[in-house]
């Protein structure tokens, strides 16, 4: 700063800040009350701008800069005195130019912003956009100071305003050298933001990608009290340099040519603090026409329980705006973790125009495509490793799938299937494989273990099972079945697959026993002749009324009698076995009953989970079987 006392008394102006200031004060303080927080991304990003139109009149030749020039913002604190300021080395104003941008509030921007508060349209993206970004000081302050000095030379001026809207404007007594300080003068309101950490968890939440480096200092302490520590309080004599908050230049404005696997995994560390590796990433640079650049993660999940919630930054020209602007990016993609900078969006407008804009629709399509496409490339190129990521990533895919007919149309040759045996299958490849009698049909498990007889009948006949056994699952088969034209049947329902050629048996008696042991009088008993000689009976539950079933569970709403239950089922008993065969013969044994009642406990068993009643009477008749058995030894 240079000292230069003027001789002759400063002539001081004064003035109201033009249009209804005494609404728009009241407005930016209680209107934006729960998100004051952003004052410092408006002022940052004002003082980053300043130099940015510096460096650009330096590169149209305008200016001539000294080439050791470093820019900087710096974040300055003083609790003492109860400041704030935020200083640059940018292009400065001058007093016309303070009269102009900061003195004069847009008329139309600031009716428009009233006439929003009137409406109560609770938009808090709106400040930036009238041009009142840099009113947001007085959400924390009640008076603000503005010393700058124009690249041009002319005199610095000093400028002050209440939080009432009255500003004074003087040449100042010292001149600065170029460049602007805007000293909050923090108010009970803003006091938090006089500490160091809370303001340094702003700076990093909006700041962090700023294209000039940030410093955060405090007053009265080392002014590179960021500066990188080494451990012990000794070397006080000899301060590290001092680390920026931000990163000048994120990875996204690289060209992903030149991005490492290294750097994205970096990146990804750094922006979302998970220390598990990303899948693997998107790098979106439209350049033509849309002008917007990003990166998104697919991220790891670790098990079922961690939750799908992703998280997805949104920048204009690297100032933070917001997380998860449902209005900009489709709520499948969300589930991803990733960083997009739009600068052509007009973010600052309402939800409703963004909704409507043809501009964000183009932009999430242009994001849907690239991920479809990834993801596809993945399939066709890399099929072990997509293999791998299917657990991870099938819930993204298959829930974008429902969610949006394009990404659908692109994705769908890339849907897999895991099948029982552990491999996996595209759904066109299981259906090529399928046998003749099932074209159009895929059989699922929802438990391989619990029903391990169904499936070892199945993989017996050569017939492929699917592991679908997630409660996403229903949801998605049914959309697959709308489009695809097929079936999904629980192998507990197909068992019409089973069937093999044998001599026919009917045994009208044996099926009336069965009724009267199932306690269901009304339940419909078959012969079959099942490849498997050893299976004397099997449940055949149909589809429809298991998934209802299933469904009421889920809403946790009671059954309807007669729903999804073995009432419904139909009991198939194998005329190939032999068990089977001999039981027929003798119905009327004393016997024949207890054997009978095992065999359809066994039958449900292989099916679902019996019941605590259930589970009882079967444990005690086997208990009891056994015991007699043994009597008959004695
Ligand atoms: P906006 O940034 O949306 O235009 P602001 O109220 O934040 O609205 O700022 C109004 C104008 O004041 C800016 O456009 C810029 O011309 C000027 N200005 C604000 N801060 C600075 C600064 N630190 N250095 C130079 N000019 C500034």
């Amino acid at each position: 700063m240079t000292k230069e006392n003027n001789e002759t008394p400063t002539p001081i102006k004064k003035g109201g800040i033009s249009v209804q200031t005494e609404h728009i004060f009241p407005v930016i303080k209680k209107w934006l009350y729960s998100e004051k927080e952003i004052f410092l991304r408006e002022l940052v990003s004002n003082a980053c701008d300043a130099v940015s139109k510096l460096t650009r009149l330096s590169s149209l030749g305008e200016i001539t800069l000294p080439e050791e020039e470093k820019f900087s913002v710096i974040v300055r604190l003083d609790e003492e005195e109860k400041t704030l300021t935020v200083s640059d080395n940018g292009i400065g104003m001058t007093a016309e130019e303070v009269e102009k941008y900061i003195g004069n509030i847009a008329l139309s921007g600031a009716a428009d912003f009233i006439e929003k508060y009137e409406k109560g349209d609770n938009n808090s993206g709106i400040i930036g956009h009238f041009g009142l970004g840099f009113y947001s000081a007085f959400m924390v302050a009640d008076e603000v100071e503005i010393i700058t000095r124009s690249y041009t030379g002319a005199p610095t001026v000093h400028w002050t305003c209440s939080d009432t809207g009255e500003y004074t404007e003087k040449a100042a007594e010292e001149e600065r050298e170029r460049g602007t300080d805007i000293i909050l003068h923090i108010n009970e309101e803003g006091k938090e933001y006089l500490s160091r950490y809370k303001c340094r968890e702003v700076l990093e939440k909006y700041c962090s990608f700023m294209p000039v480096e940030i410093f955060l200092e405090e007053a009265g302490k080392d002014s590179g009290a960021d500066a990188e520590k080494d451990g012990g309080d000794g070397d006080k004599d000899e301060p590290k340099a001092p680390v920026p908050i931000n990163d000048t230049h994120p990875l996204w404005l690289k060209s992903p040519a030149d991005c490492t696997e290294e750097e994205y995994r970096d990146f990804y560390r750094k922006v979302f603090h998970d220390f598990r590796e990303p899948l693997f990433q998107i790098h979106i640079s439209a350049d033509y026409l849309l002008n917007f650049k990003g990166i998104l993660y697919f991220p790891a999940i670790r098990n079922e329980y961690d939750s799908l919630e992703g998280q997805v930054k949104l920048y204009y020209n690297q100032v933070f705006v917001a997380d998860n602007l449902k209005e900009v990016i489709p709520d499948y993609l969300l589930l991803l973790r990733g960083v997009l900078d739009c600068p052509e969006l007009p973010l600052n407008v309402s939800r409703s125009y963004l909704q409507n804009s043809g501009y964000v629709s183009k932009i999430s399509s242009h994001i849907t495509k690239k991920v479809a496409d990834k993801v596809v490339a993945l399939f066709t190129n890399e099929r072990e490793k997509y293999e791998g990521f299917w657990k991870d990533i099938r819930y993204f895919v298959e829930y974008g799938a429902i969610r949006d007919k394009k990404f659908y149309e692109r994705v769908k040759s890339a849907l897999l299937l895991k099948l029982t045996d552990g491999s996996h299958v595209s759904l066109d490849e299981y259906l090529e494989k399928a046998p003749d009698t099932a074209k159009d049909k895929v059989y699922y498990t929802s438990d391989k273990v619990l029903q391990a007889q169904y499936v070892k009948l199945f993989e017996d006949k050569g017939i492929a099972v699917a592991e679908l056994a997630g409660p996403l699952d229903l949801q998605f088969i049914s959309f697959l079945e709308a489009e695809r034209k097929i079936k999904f049947l629980r192998i507990d329902s197909g068992t019409d697959a089973l069937r093999a050629e044998g001599e026919k048996y009917e045994n009208e008696e044996l099926a009336a026993l069965f009724r009267k042991i199932s306690g269901n009088g009304k339940l419909t008993v078959k012969f079959e002749s099942l490849s498997d000689k050893d299976v004397p009976a099997l449940l055949n539950i149909s589809e429809e009324d298991r998934r209802f079933a299933d469904m009421m569970r889920m809403y946790g709403g009671d059954m309807p009698a007669g729903m999804g239950g073995a009432e419904n089922a139909v009991l198939i008993l194998n005329a190939e076995s032999s068990l089977i065969r001999a039981l027929g013969e003798k119905t009327a044994s004393s016997f024949a009953e207890t054997a009978a009642g095992q065999i359809w406990s066994l039958a449900l068993l292989a099916q679902r989970q019996l019941s605590a009643d259930e589970l009882r009477a079967f444990l005690a008749t086997s208990y009891g079987t056994h015991e007699r058995a043994l009597d008959g030894e004695a």
